[in-house]
């Protein structure tokens, strides 16, 4: 039987991604006993740092209680540090032979979380494997971030030089989306209830939008974002994701691998995104704000060309070609420097046929669930209801609401980064991406992006949006062609008290 002892390497443990949630996520983990006994920590890098040096630049990201002193210690003392190039064999063996004198045995379970810039991935993940390896039976898991290339073509060669040194069962591709509490609920939702499993098809629904907003901008990390732009930086992976999981078959059980196997299904079927159903836009600096950040565009960002095309904003049409969804638009909707910041999914039911509350050929608002994943976790139905105390048969929109926080107060919901890295260690894959999975998001995007990357393209238009602004016109313009119905009469109770 395998070892009961793990060594967690931090690659990158100088970086950004290691400060902020790698080693914060480690520590409360570990604080709240989620971790098993024998562990220990290393973390490696080029720079000349110490375990100290980690932890003070980690410190203002702990969220460190009085109480939690001794205990967090503790922690440090079961770190370490070990600094090396990304690209010398020599290195990796040192690391190698330092890990085993750490934990006093060759056997002990090995997870590496690469946070590093995707340059050095493919060095990096080929010397781990052939240094870095425990003794059998101990196992070896792989944890890698996105970006996951930068197109098919780029990504089918990562894949295929990960799959040269680690199996599939060893590679975690994390997408931290599938570990928020509500996309992990999509399949029970789906699955669980008649109600819904009944009219999950296009005889009932008539649009889906899987939506994306944020309300800042680049914040200086404009020169990294700009070779990427939103349809990779969140289309592609996180909303494709969600997609998959809304619109795949029931799957054999919930065991990982046959619920990726619907997922890669239903990609299966999805032709590639089309120019005339793509919407871009680039957020500008918007003069009469008053707060400073809003009145910067994205191109006032540092690092970004002053003739950068790069999208700020995207709206995608995908179509998905089987029996349950013929003819119905997937809308993937992302975009930086909007009006709010939020994540969810809404799914449009068609309109009531042959409706006796039709007023002057003025049909009756369409039944709208709606999912939000971010922020303030809630499900709700927007319905139609008699309004309450008057005569007759006035029809009012309204809502069955589901809202976690005041449904289960005081339930802890566990950040995305410690569900996922607990996944890892029970080798649980359900909420990582497979390389085929990923192979048919890229293919399905792939051409609107090389055509949005060629900058003599006339096809290509970028609109610009003032920072702060709730949408793009012309985005809402496709959803409405899409049969997407959108009247403005709905009013949340919140607004309709003031
Ligand atoms: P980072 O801070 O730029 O890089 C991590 C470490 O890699 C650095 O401390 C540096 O360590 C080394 N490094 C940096 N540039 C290098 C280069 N050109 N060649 C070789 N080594 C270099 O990156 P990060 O923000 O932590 O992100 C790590 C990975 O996670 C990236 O792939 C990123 O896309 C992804 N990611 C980041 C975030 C985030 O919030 N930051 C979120 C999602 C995904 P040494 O110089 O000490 O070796
Ligand atoms: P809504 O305001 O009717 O918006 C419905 C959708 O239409 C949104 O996705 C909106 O885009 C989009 N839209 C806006 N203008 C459009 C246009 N001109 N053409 C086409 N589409 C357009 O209804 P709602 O957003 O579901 O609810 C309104 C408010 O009530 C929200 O703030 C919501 O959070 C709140 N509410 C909260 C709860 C709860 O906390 N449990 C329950 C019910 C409602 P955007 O997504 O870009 O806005």
């Amino acid at each position: 039987s395998s070892s009961n002892t793990y060594i967690f390497f931090v690659f990158g443990a100088s970086g950004d991604l290691a400060k902020k949630k790698i080693y914060p996520t480690l520590w409360w983990l570990y604080r709240d006993g989620l971790l098993p006994e024998n562990i220990i920590f290393i973390g490696y890098a080029r720079s000349a740092l110490t375990v100290e040096k980690v932890f003070q630049n980690c410190e203002k990201y702990m969220k460190l209680q009085d109480s939690e002193r001794d205990l967090y210690k503790k922690f440090i003392s079961i770190n370490s540090y070990v600094s090396g190039s990304y690209d010398n064999p020599k290195d990796f063996q040192r690391l190698h032979n330092e890990a085993n004198k750490i934990a006093k045995e060759e056997t002990a379970n090995r997870l590496f979380y690469l946070a590093l810039p995707p340059s050095v991935y493919g060095s990096v993940s080929e010397l781990i494997s052939s240094n870095c390896r425990p003794k059998e039976p101990a196992w070896l898991r792989l944890i890698v971030e996105k970006p996951f290339g930068k197109d098919l073509e780029s990504s089918n060669n990562l894949s295929k030089h990960l799959s040269k040194h680690y199996k599939e069962e060893e590679i975690y591709r994390i997408d931290h989306y599938l570990g928020k509490e509500m996309v992990q609920n999509l399949v029970v939702l789906r699955f669980a209830n008649r109600i819904f499993s009944r009219v999950w098809n296009r005889d009932s629904i008539a649009a889906i939008i899987i939506i994306f907003k944020e309300d800042i901008g680049t914040q200086g990390r404009g020169g990294y974002f700009d070779e990427f732009g939103i349809i990779r930086d969140v289309i592609q992976n996180h909303l494709m994701q969600i997609l998959s999981i809304v619109a795949m078959e029931a799957p054999r059980s919930t065991k990982g691998e046959d619920i990726r196997d619907e997922k890669v299904k239903v990609l299966r079927r999805i032709q590639p995104i089309k120019m005339e159903d793509v919407t871009l836009g680039q957020y500008v600096g918007d003069k009469n704000s008053s707060n400073e950040e809003h009145r910067k565009g994205y191109l006032d960002d540092e690092g970004v060309p002053k003739d950068s095309k790069t999208p700020t904003f995207a709206q995608v049409v995908m179509h998905i070609n089987n029996e349950r969804w013929d003819g119905v638009p997937f809308i993937l909707r992302g975009g930086k420097a909007l009006n709010e910041k939020k994540a969810e999914v809404r799914i449009q039911f068609r309109d009531m046929p042959g409706s006796m509350f039709e007023v002057d050929g003025e049909k009756t608002a369409r039944d709208e669930l709606v999912i939000r994943v971010q922020p303030n976790e809630a499900i709700y139905l927007k319905m139609n209801n008699k309004r309450p105390g008057e005569m007759g048969f006035r029809v009012e929109e309204t809502e069955l609401d589901l809202t976690y926080n005041e449904r289960y107060q005081g339930v802890k919901l566990p950040d995305a980064y410690e569900r996922l890295i607990l996944d890892v260690f029970m080798g649980h894959q359900i909420n990582f991406v497979r390389s085929d999975e990923l192979e048919e998001a890229w293919r399905i995007v792939t051409p609107v992006l090389s055509e949005i990357d060629d900058k003599n393209n006339k096809n290509v238009n970028v609109i610009p949006y003032p920072f702060g602004s709730s949408g793009l016109q012309e985005a809402f313009d496709i959803c409405s062609k899409y049969d997407y119905t959108y009247s403005g009469t709905y009013v949340w109770k919140d607004e309709r008290s003031n």
